[in-house]
């Protein structure tokens, strides 16, 4: 089918709007899960990440791969390229990134690469996971960039999130 012409699935789940006044890791994850939304509103995988370094949010975008059609869209990659334009420098290390979903090999990478300092996951990936989940590139022997890494904020409504879409997905197909 025209993907223009198939009817979206109906997203069920509504944003939320944490105080702005408690900036910790819950308020952070919260607009990365908002981003996931938005993500589902546009028939993506629901994904979506942050990326604040002193207080303020550089980085904010979700799974475009479909839409894009690149398989590098993910919505790691994407924040952490704003990010790093947005402080014109490819060294993020005051930076952390929020995630709704353990990043997969190519995102897991990137965040060493970009030196982050921190990386906050929701739900754990155990199968393409590379931050713990499947596999840990946080712990490769040699390198000597390592990562801070905070599991399982907000994980439970993270992964009703992405079960829920998974779920609406093989009905319709
Ligand atoms: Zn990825």
């Amino acid at each position: 089918m025209n993907p223009e012409l198939r009817p979206r699935l109906p997203c069920p789940f509504e944003k939320m709007h944490p105080s702005q006044l408690l900036r910790d890791d819950t308020f952070y994850m919260w607009q990365a899960y908002n981003l996931a939304l938005d993500a589902w509103r546009q028939d993506e995988v629901p994904v979506g990440a942050i990326i604040e370094r002193g207080g303020e949010i550089i980085g904010a975008a979700h799974n475009q791969r479909d839409s894009t059609r690149d398989p590098t869209a993910h919505a790691e990659i994407l924040a952490l390229g704003q990010a790093a334009k947005a402080i014109g420098d490819w060294r993020l290390n005051e930076a952390t990134l929020y995630v709704t979903k353990e990043p997969c090999p190519m995102c897991s990478g990137a965040t060493l690469m970009a030196r982050l300092k921190r990386v906050v996951y929701a739900m754990p990936d155990p199968k393409m996971g590379c931050l713990g989940g499947a596999t840990d590139l946080n712990s490769l022997p040699q390198s000597n960039h390592h990562l801070l890494v905070t599991r399982g904020v907000l994980e439970a409504e993270c992964r009703t999130l992405l079960q829920a879409y998974f779920k609406l997905k093989r009905t319709e197909d």
